[in-house]
């Protein structure tokens, strides 16, 4: 029976595992806090193209298939 029971948390244990990895981080978690603010560690962080400062996802712009940090720069494009 203590086998059984072993078994059983060794599945949930690696359920669990899986279950993050394909859906990282809670969603449902309402964020309230000011935009000055760090961002949460689950916000992927984009490198701008033009003078290479990291902005957060939400707040970059993208052109050219690649991410800016101002409208200004994605009209200046990338670094030549
Ligand atoms: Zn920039």
């Amino acid at each position: 029976m203590e086998e059984l029971l072993r078994l059983v948390l060794v599945v949930a244990a690696i359920w669990l595992i899986i279950h993050r990895l394909k859906h990282p981080g809670p969603r449902s978690r309402v964020t309230r806090t000011s935009r000055k603010e760090s961002p949460p560690d689950s916000m992927p962080m984009l490198r701008c193209a033009r003078c290479g400062v990291y902005i957060p996802q939400a707040e970059a712009v993208t052109a050219h298939g690649q991410a800016f940090c101002s409208r200004e720069h994605a009209t200046l494009g990338m670094r030549r």
